[in-house]
């Protein structure tokens, strides 16, 4: 369970949404609420992606659509610029990727491992989803 506030990386293709690359695919289940969920407890997210130009825009864009502005976009921070005389690799806390070892959690795991809550739990009658009570 996190108690200070963290810097988390997180990529787009095949991990906040199916990977569709360069189109954009379905959201992943609980990714943009539990990235909600962790802004509200004032964690920094960063979207590390791949992606540049056009389709980084309409990343970024459909994500704001969702209710997720990233603290920075491939960069550790919003005004860092790109120096070759420094690490590409940006500062993050925690990176969540669907490249990991292993492959992608589950956003419900993530959420739990991260805010030390479980996930609410699946209910059949709540067709709204384990996440409602969010929004
Ligand atoms: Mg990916």
């Amino acid at each position: 369970m996190i108690r200070e506030t963290i810097t988390i990386a997180v990529d787009f293709d095949g991990t906040i949404v199916e990977d569709a690359y360069p189109d954009i695919g379905r959201p992943i289940i609980f990714a943009f609420d539990t990235l909600k969920k962790l802004q509200s407890q004032g964690h920094r997210l960063i979207l590390w992606t791949y992606r540049k130009g056009r389709t980084l825009d309409e990343a970024v864009a459909f994500c704001k659509e969702n209710g997720i502005v990233f603290y920075a976009v491939n960069n550790s921070f919003p005004e860092e610029e790109f120096d070759i005389t420094h690490s590409r690799k940006i500062h993050a806390d925690v990176f969540i990727d669907d490249r990991n070892i292993g492959g992608l959690k589950g956003w419900g795991e993530i959420y739990q491992q991260l805010t030390g809550e479980a996930a609410p739990a699946k209910s059949k009658t709540q067709k709204k989803g384990f996440f409602s009570f969010l929004k």
